[in-house]
């Protein structure tokens, strides 16, 4: 006769708790299809992503990075970048509606899908 054992597999809880900057900030890192160039925009796969890598477009649709709890739904479009020496660039966004400017990381380092770095390096002269 044989035994089986069944070890009910404890639940892990490894959420770092030692990010500062994490604690606003909602996951929700589900892809998109972007509402300025209409290319289909992957999960980046390790934090939300919130811009289009082609266009570097994003949508007004966050208060605090990720909660989504703006209603504007405007179109922040890039005015500009800077280098940062931590978070490699910021992009500048201005929304198209209410003229909200909101500072995001770039995601140039992106396995999938990074940002589009000409892009970026033409914003940080300020040509666009
Ligand atoms: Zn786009
Ligand atoms: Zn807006």
């Amino acid at each position: 006769m044989i035994f089986y054992y069944f070890v009910p597999k404890e639940k892990k809880h490894t959420q770092k708790g030692n990010d500062m900057e994490n604690k606003r900030f909602t996951k929700n890192d589900n892809g998109f299809i972007c509402k300025n160039c209409g290319k289909e925009v992957l999960p980046l796969g390790y934090t939300s992503r919130n811009h289009c890598p082609f266009c570097l477009c994003s949508l007004h649709v966050d208060i605090n990075p990720g909660d989504r709890a703006n209603t504007c739904g405007g179109i922040l479009r890039p005015i500009k970048a800077e280098p940062d020496p931590k978070k490699g660039y910021i992009i500048i966004h201005r929304c198209d509606r209410c003229g909200e400017v909101v500072r995001n990381k770039a995601a140039h380092e992106a396995k999938i899908q990074p940002d589009d770095t000409s892009l970026i390096i033409k914003l940080t002269a300020g040509a666009l």
